[in-house]
């Protein structure tokens, strides 16, 4: 099971027990188990614009006029994934048209997501409705109808909400999100070989490689952390992949030795050294977990919690390494001794997202170096991770029907 999932029923049960001791209806659905926004799109029809939200599963909603110096209708959901025209991502905006001169989105707190519509002049929201789709093709829409009006009626309208949330019909599951992270980037190469070759160069081909693969199997949403040569920070890594709600993180690296002769992939998870490291990470990068959010349970009963959670990313992270490293054997990919090795690493430290880290192999071995660098054999690799993801989410099924 997701461990997010994993994590509703355990937050049920405990939530059932500790705070009423009595048996209560189904929790409401989880924040990471709320759909993706699909589209954002809008057009006009006379003075009034008509904007539509389009999504994957029905999503509750709950829209207000904001007038912080400027004209805004807010839209807020829960925590969605912003997956528009194919790309997801943490934030982003796009034009707008008649009443909207633009739009923004973004994750607003750990539980929900907020889309915000910057309008060219004072409007207000006439109609807002929800509809589900008549055919498998088309997708659940939030209609916003906004007609302009004046500036004085816009800043009373500004002062309540215009509505109440929605009632959210069954979540429908979504497909797990894996989250590829090809390491170094920009200004900082990783490894090099004495032949030049550079290892943000090789993690950026396979993690590209890997992206298409999964995205093949039609079983996986896939984000990439970089999708060209550029810097970025490690501790954005994870935070990235949590900002995502990502289901699995993987972050692909090539290894570097003093001997020519050491060659063969490695696979890493967090180390027993580094689990102690996750406290000081997630105060340091505000990670909230799902779990601390409550506000209406006690402080110790969070940090249970907290630790649970940790403890089950734990066990997930060495599960997925263990089948990683037998399927990269497997995908006829040399491997190192002792192959599933467990270290200290920054990106490894998301205390509420499985993570492993995969060495493909060393840069400074020529037979690896050609092979990182041939995209047939490269294939082969990416081939063997794709089957492992596989083995770790039919596993995680037959587990939750299992419970
Ligand atoms: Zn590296």
């Amino acid at each position: 099971m997701r461990v997010r999932a994993w994590l509703l029923t355990l937050m049920t049960f405990l939530g059932l027990v500790m705070m009423t001791g009595s048996v209560a209806q189904a929790a409401p659905p989880a924040a990471s188990q709320a759909g993706r926004v699909l589209s954002v799109r809008m057009g006009g029809e006379g003075k009034a614009t008509r904007v539509i939200v389009e999504s994957d599963t029905p999503l509750s909603y709950h829209v207000f006029l904001l007038s912080a110096g400027s004209y805004r209708v807010v839209l807020d959901l829960p925590r969605v994934r912003w997956s528009l025209n194919g790309l997801t991502s943490e934030a982003g905006s796009g034009k707008g048209s008649g009443a909207v001169a633009g739009y923004r989105y973004a994750h607003n707190t750990a539980t929900t997501s907020r889309l915000v519509l910057d309008l060219s002049g004072p409007a207000i929201v006439a109609r807002d409705f929800a509809l589900a789709p008549k055919t498998s093709a088309e997708r659940h829409k939030i209609v916003l109808d906004l007609e302009p009006t004046t500036a004085a009626q816009f800043s009373q309208e500004a002062v309540g909400d215009m509505s109440g949330p929605k009632p959210v019909a069954e979540q429908t599951s979504r497909k797990p999100l894996i989250v590829v992270d090809a390491g170094h980037g920009g200004k900082d190469p990783g490894s090099t070989s004495k032949t030049g070759l550079k290892e943000k160069d090789l993690t950026l081909a396979a993690a590209l490689a890997l992206r298409d693969e999964l995205m093949k199997t039609d079983r996986y949403d896939v984000a990439l952390t970089r999708s060209t040569d550029i810097f970025i920070e490690l501790e954005d890594r994870p935070t990235k992949a949590r900002n995502l709600g990502a289901d699995l993180f993987i972050s692909l690296h090539a290894d570097a030795g003093p001997k020519p002769e050491t060659r063969g992939a490695s696979v890493y998870t967090l180390s027993p050294e580094g689990e102690k490291r996750i406290d000081g990470a997630r105060k340091q990068n505000d990670w909230i977990l799902d779990v601390e959010v409550d506000s209406g349970r006690p402080e110790m009963v969070n940090q249970i919690l907290a630790d649970l959670v940790q403890r089950e990313t734990k066990n997930q992270s060495a599960r997925f390494g263990e089948i990683l490293a037998t399927k990269a054997g497997e995908a006829g990919w040399p491997t190192l001794q002792n192959t599933h090795r467990k270290k200290s690493l920054y990106v490894l430290l998301s205390p509420d997202v499985p993570a492993v880290l995969l060495e493909m192999g060393f840069i400074t071995n020529a037979d690896d170096a050609a092979a990182m660098v041939s995209e047939a054999k490269r294939l082969k690799l990416v081939r063997g991770v794709v089957g492992a993801i596989d083995a770790f989410f039919d596993d995680q099924t037959k587990l939750m029907a299992g419970r």
